[in-house]
């Protein structure tokens, strides 16, 4: 019995029951898993996010373990036939490691290049970007989180000098008078969470949503904007100039606690009301109102999600709704604050140990002189042997094969041929690599053009720590070991490790270097992240099992961790939060006469991410079968087509082919359509690759299209 299991009672096969949380989003809803004769089930479980609610995914997310589709046996491409074959583990980490060390003898060690996912634990995380900078010395790291909350991260660090999504529990948002979403759509991405807005609404708060759809978070606000897609900024902007005009900045906490605002004051000068309603559509009466609900709310609560974030202006766009959040006084004020909605599972904890390009556990960067020195010291190795920084995400995919680029991939807990921006582009890069390698629970698009298939354990077959979207450090508990023949990431690293010694006295050292034992490999992250800004040196496993988890920061065994940031302080040098002018500019493509209409992505309840595990759980696909078109009547009846008529989606860079989804609830000018298909339905064969320049996020929200019957 794995710790926080307890006993169960039923004569036969001993039932066992296992305290953990579901194996997808950031919200990381506490679940009990149960196994008797009849299989595994899933239990509710009262925590403190969740309260004992879970949505459909995570209700059907044991159907997994058990699945048909499961890889078992690692797979070797054929060079004849071209298929892949089963193999041995032997014969699999063999070519994986001749093929590794073949192309960095003759192309240099950044020839390798490694893509990590926001959904591994911590540990793997963790050793994932050791395995980088120490067995493979490349710097050429990154991992799929860069899609997915970069620019909020970016934002929150220029601000703050932290990024935590969430600054404070996520229970303050039922206590908000205020509460504004932005670009954010928790009806469908995390249910459980609606849950608080409706205590906040009950309580009399106010929830204002803006959003260019209505979606089924919009239905349930008090007031929805519902600006053109990408206009966020400008909104904001026009919130801020309202509130000085009114008198609503809070000049004391300006004056106290932030730098730069005289900029920002400027800036925004020039975006009165009405200029902001003619550029997003968003009439000046509702900007009046949400100002008026912000700047005298009481307290006021701003959150961002992917529809601000997901731009090549994304790290601008949460900007100007910091600086907003700021000049009101809210971050550091209990009850109050800005905060983003983090989106996968372990995209907190995913971004602060080491898989991003320019950084080193504890949310270090790595080209700091001290930091280099501090985790080299952990890892036992001299810091000049570590890299530098490498490229965020797109960059590193859209560099493979190339002249100048990756010869080889090793791919963990990613599906980037349905992911990325302008896939099949990047579909094509995998293609022209050397090697592929893809460690996955089933074969994902991208372990379907894979050399080398590496069947790893999932999410209750093994031990480790997720950090939610609150910064909570949680435990992942096994309920039960993998199937034979599957092994977990962290003993596919050591195995790889060893192999890439040159010779045996090394390969010793490089096996104790890389622990299978998620327990030790915790153990040392808390070392390596000792003093940085993400510090888990005073959590410990124990100790978050007595506590529903643990809040980073915190440095010490015997002290407090910290559920509220900023109550006295930021985290910059001088403790106080900067102020960054920015403005708005437009979408990196806009409409024009071949391609007239907005294009903008994003999620379904009954799907997760790339669709990977989602679209073979049965209910799940029944919930949600197949990609959509979503498109207003009156476009629909211009265009002539009708609700389920197969339509074509067109940009510069491709194709989308899905049933037309007829609703009243997105603007006349914009089409809109989920990401989680591959093949014909897939979305992002359509959307733009342009990035944002500080955060490196993709333009996933925006792009040009046609859309036609087809
Ligand atoms: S909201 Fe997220 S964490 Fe909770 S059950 Fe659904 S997918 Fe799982």
């Amino acid at each position: 019995m794995t710790d926080g299991a307890r006993p169960a009672t039923r004569p036969g096969r001993t039932p066992r029951e296992v305290a953990t949380h579901c194996p997808y989003c950031a919200l990381q809803c506490g679940m009990t898993l149960r196994e008797d004769d009849a299989g595994v089930s899933v239990l509710p479980r009262q925590f403190p996010t969740n309260r004992g609610g879970l949505c459909q995914k995570g209700w059907t997310s044991a159907e997994l373990l058990d699945h048909p589709d499961r890889l078992t046996t690692p797979l070797l491409r054929d060079p004849v036939t071209g298929e892949l074959r089963p193999a041995t583990w032997d014969a699999a980490l063999d070519r994986v490691a001749s093929g590794l060390r073949a192309i960095q003898d003759s192309s240099g060690r950044d020839a390798v290049a490694v893509f990590g996912g926001g959904g591994l634990t911590n540990e793997k995380a963790y050793a994932l970007g050791k395995f980088a900078r120490v067995a493979l010395r490349t710097r050429n790291i990154d991992y799929n989180g860069r899609f997915c909350m970069s620019s909020a991260a970016a934002a929150g660090l220029r601000a703050f000098g932290v990024d935590r999504g969430l600054p404070f529990p996520l229970s303050d948002l039922g206590r908000a008078d205020t509460l504004l979403l932005v670009g954010a759509n928790p009806a469908e991405t995390m249910p459980p969470l609606v849950r608080w807005l409706t205590e906040q609404r009950r309580g009399g708060g106010q929830l204002i949503v803006v959003d260019p759809r209505v979606t089924a978070t919009a239905r349930q606000a008090d007031l929805h904007l519902q600006p053109l897609p990408g206009t966020d900024l400008a909104v904001a902007n026009a919130l801020l100039h309202i509130a000085l005009t009114e008198g609503w900045v809070d000049q004391a906490y300006v004056a106290e606690r932030t730098n730069g605002f005289d900029a920002v004051r400027r800036s925004v000068a020039a975006w009165w009301p009405a200029r902001a309603e003619q550029l997003s559509g968003v009439p000046v009466a509702d900007l009046e109102a949400t100002a008026r609900a912000l700047g005298t709310g009481g307290r006021v609560i701003i959150l961002t999600a992917r529809g601000a974030e997901q731009h090549a202006k994304g790290v601008d766009t949460v900007s100007a709704y910091v600086n907003l959040a700021l000049a009101l006084g809210l971050p550091g004020r209990e009850g109050s604050g800005y905060g983003c909605l983090t989106g996968q599972g372990n995209g907190q904890g995913g971004r602060e140990h080491g898989q991003k390009a320019d950084q080193l556990p504890g949310y270090r960067k790595i080209d700091d002189p001290a930091a280099r020195e501090h985790v080299a010291g952990v890892w036992g190795v001299p810091a000049d042997d570590l890299p530098g920084p490498g490229v965020p995400a797109y960059q590193l995919l859209d560099s493979l094969g190339t002249a100048d680029g990756p010869r080889a991939l090793l791919v963990f807990g990613s599906n980037p041929v349905v992911s990325a921006p302008r896939a099949a582009r990047i579909e094509g890069r995998l293609r022209d690599l050397d090697l592929l390698v893809v460690a996955d629970l089933l074969l994902s698009e991208t372990a379907a053009l894979a050399d080398v298939v590496l069947p790893t354990a999932q999410w209750a077959e093994e031990d480790g720590t997720m950090t939610n979207l609150e910064g909570r450090v949680l435990r992942r508990r096994a309920l039960r070991p993998p199937p034979p023949g599957v092994r977990t990431d962290l003993a596919i690293l050591a195995d790889l490790a060893a192999r890439l010694a040159p010779d045996q006295e090394a390969a010793t050292v490089a096996a104790a270097r890389f622990p299978v034992d998620p327990a030790t490999v915790f153990a040392e992250l808390r070392r390596a992240s000792a003093g940085g800004v993400a510090d888990y040196a005073g959590i410990d496993w124990a100790r978050i099992d007595d506590a529903d988890g643990v809040f980073w920061p915190c440095p010490s065994e015997d002290g407090p961790d910290t559920p509220r940031l900023f109550a006295d302080r930021f985290g910059t040098p001088d403790g106080r939060a900067r102020f960054h002018a920015v403005d708005h500019r437009p979408a990196a493509e806009e409409v024009c006469a071949t391609y007239p209409l907005h294009f903008t992505t994003g999620r379904v309840l009954a799907q997760y991410q790339s669709g990977t595990q989602t679209r073979r759980v049965a209910a799940l696909r029944r919930a949600a079968p197949e990609a959509f078109v979503e498109l207003h009547p009156d476009l629909a009846a211009r265009l002539g087509i009708d609700d389920g008529d197969p339509v074509r989606v067109t940009s510069r860079r491709g194709e989308l082919r899905a049933p037309a989804r007829l609703s009243a609830g997105i603007r006349p000018d914009t089409v809109f359509a989920p990401f989680h298909w591959p093949g014909a339905g897939r979305a992002n064969s359509v959307t733009n690759d342009a990035v944002d320049p500080i955060s490196g996020m993709p333009e996933f929200k925006i792009c040009a299209v046609r859309v036609e019957k087809a």
